[in-house]
């Protein structure tokens, strides 16, 4: 179909006409359809969760699905953002800096997701304004309705051609009623006109509040979010009630009555113990047929499928919370806000845990507060050590006395990223007698940069100064520790976003003191994984990539698999592993 084709439908033809309507080459017209999550009353309810836990029910039917997040800031990208205010920064496998919840549909999606699966009002904006200056509004006077809201519609329609998608799962950002999302809540209303009935679904997250003081749940808040939807012309479909405790029939009924929804379709979403919970009780509440039903895709699910991946989520899913052993991990982070600053990591280290049928507590160490006087003591009831990503000087010190005891008294150690580098600069001042090591990031004029900008480096990429990002493909050297976790691959793939690298100069001297340069990229000297001979430390490595990025529940990373299972064994053997004493997890609400 063709936009002239479209705008017949709606009863306009393309000359004069107050649509803006460009649809993309090869767009299925009744073929792809969308699904549009808003957020009303509150934001953090978890509607990345929401979202990427309908998709999965689709996904599991053997359905194509596509996510999409769309921010309300104007950045072009998350690139920018303090990962201490707005969650840590999720790198895809393209290079793009994105928000955190990318990372919950990839995770529950396991499904690598790319630029065209986030967008922000920055990158619609410059969008707009770049076709103006190119002329390509023919003269009209740009507007936010229809060039705005038809850029938006655009960028869905896009991203469900170049995926394929039966369904886009649309997860706009913020909360109906704020002015950041107008454009997207707009559009989205636009293109359930134009797409027809059938083709869209809205669906509203909503919460229902149980105030303390009166113990019953209420349900005012929650009707007059949903009825700033109806305000702006968008009638919901279907809607999810966020509560701590499952939503009462009385509270739905309210709900259901005041907004035009039936009950079948006003669900509870209460807290679960997991998030991976989620996706089987929304599949419970019949979420899953309904949007069959309202998008008239039963004709396309594939049973077969859908038993099989039920089979193996269940498999996961059943070993949440079952563990009976305890370790602990440190994590040498700030402690403020630190869940979404490292989403990532404690995920990664979470499906570990589910894997090895162990519980995983993480101590997070803030290394500023850390010195050779102390450190064996915050660290003696610790398993295991992380030495997470970061940016600047802060605590840097304290992380190179973390590194230094971990490898002196054979604590299992894993180094992501400045992690790495720490363990570099560590091993070149107290094993290779090079006190003044040092990264140029933290000692711009210092004597021995171990670890430095190298921009001639950067240039064997193409990348100039800038920050390499996404993901490279590393060799690995076969033999090493490395090559066995990574079951004797010779080549892996992870992702990436430094600004600085180890200096070629220095490798020698730190190989010939018996550091072990697994992983190099494939062709040039800059290296990647470094680790300890099995013989010297029984797990002590480091990457210069992210791997927390790639871990999956059904395929946990493997760096991390080995760090807890290295963690197990030196429980086990310090005699200091625990059984578990108390059962239960603590309940989960926001999106992780
Ligand atoms: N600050 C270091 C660099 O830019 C490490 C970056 C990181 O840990 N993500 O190279």
């Amino acid at each position: 179909m063709n936009t002239e084709d479209l705008l017949a439908r709606v009863g306009h033809s393309q000359e004069e006409t107050e649509f803006y309507t460009p649809l993309p080459a090869g767009y299925r017209h009744g073929h792809h359809k969308y699904v549009v999550v808003v957020g009303t009353v509150m934001s953090g309810l978890g509607k990345g969760i929401f979202s990427s836990s309908m998709a999965k029910l689709l996904q599991d039917k053997g359905l194509r699905v596509a996510p999409i997040k769309m921010e309300g800031y104007y950045n072009i990208d998350s690139g920018t953002l303090n990962p201490y205010r707005h969650g840590e920064v999720f790198v895809l496998d393209d290079g793009i800096e994105t928000d955190m919840d990318l990372g919950t549909y990839e995770r529950l999606l396991d499904q690598d997701l790319t630029r065209a699966n986030f967008t922000t009002n920055g990158q619609i904006h410059a969008a707009v304004l770049k076709k103006e200056r190119e002329g390509g509004y023919l003269g009209r006077d740009v507007q936010f309705n229809p060039h705005v809201t038809g850029e938006v519609k655009m960028r869905l329609r896009e991203l469900a051609v170049k995926s394929k998608a039966d369904v886009v799962f649309v997860e706009v950002g913020g909360t109906v009623g704020d002015y950041e999302n107008t454009a997207y809540l707009e559009a989205c209303r636009q293109l359930a006109f134009e797409e027809g009935e059938g083709s869209v679904v809205f669906v509203a997250l909503t919460y229902v509040l149980e105030p303390g003081a009166l113990g019953e749940q209420k349900s005012k808040a929650a009707q007059l979010g949903i009825k700033r939807m109806l305000e702006m012309g968008i009638q919901p479909h279907m809607i999810a009630c966020r509560a701590n405790n499952p939503v009462n029939e009385k509270v739905r009924q309210k709900i259901s009555m005041y907004c035009n929804v039936p009950m079948r379709r006003v669900v509870s979403m209460h807290d679960v113990s997991s998030i991976y919970l989620i996706p089987e009780s929304l599949r419970e509440a019949g979420i899953d047929r309904e949007v069959l039903t309202l998008l008239n895709l039963h004709d396309r699910v594939d049973q077969r499928a859908e038993d099989q991946a039920r089979r193996k989520w269940s498999w996961f899913v059943d070993r949440i919370g079952k563990a009976r052993k305890e370790i602990t991990i440190a994590v040498t982070g700030k402690y403020v806000a630190l869940r979404d600053a490292y989403a990532s990591i404690i995920k990664a280290v979470e499906h570990c845990g589910i894997h090895h049928g162990v519980d995983v507590k993480l101590k997070w160490i803030d290394t500023t507060l850390i010195g050779a006087h102390n450190v064996e003591n915050e660290l003696s009831d610790c398993h295991g050590i992380i030495v997470p990503g970061g940016f600047g000087s802060r605590g840097v010190e304290g992380k190179i006395d973390c590194i230094r005891h971990a490898r002196e008294k054979k604590i299992p150690y894993l180094g992501l990223c400045l992690g790495f580098q720490m363990a570099v600069i560590e091993y070149a001042r107290n094993v290779c007698n090079i006190p003044e090591a040092n990264s140029s990031e933290f000692a711009p004029a210092g004597k021995h940069s171990v670890i430095d900008i190298l921009p001639e480096q950067k240039k064997i990429e193409g990348l100039g100064g800038n920050m390499r990002l996404g993901g490279k493909d590393i060799a690995v050297t076969p033999g090493t520790l490395a090559a066995k976790i990574f079951n004797g691959a010779t080549q892996i793939r992870l992702r990436f976003r430094h600004r600085y690298e180890v200096d070629p100069q220095i490798i020698g001297t730190l190989e010939k003191h018996g550091m072990v340069f697994s992983g190099r990229h494939p062709r040039q000297p800059i290296m990647q994984i470094l680790e300890l001979p099995e013989s010297v430390h029984p797990f002590f490595m480091g990457t210069q990539a992210h791997p927390e990025l790639s871990s999956r529940p059904l395929r946990p990373q493997p760096m991390f698999m080995a760090l807890v299972a290295a963690s197990m064994d030196y429980a086990r053997d310090h005699g200091k592993e625990h059984g578990k004493s108390h059962g239960g997890h603590h309940k989960q609400t926001a999106a992780v």
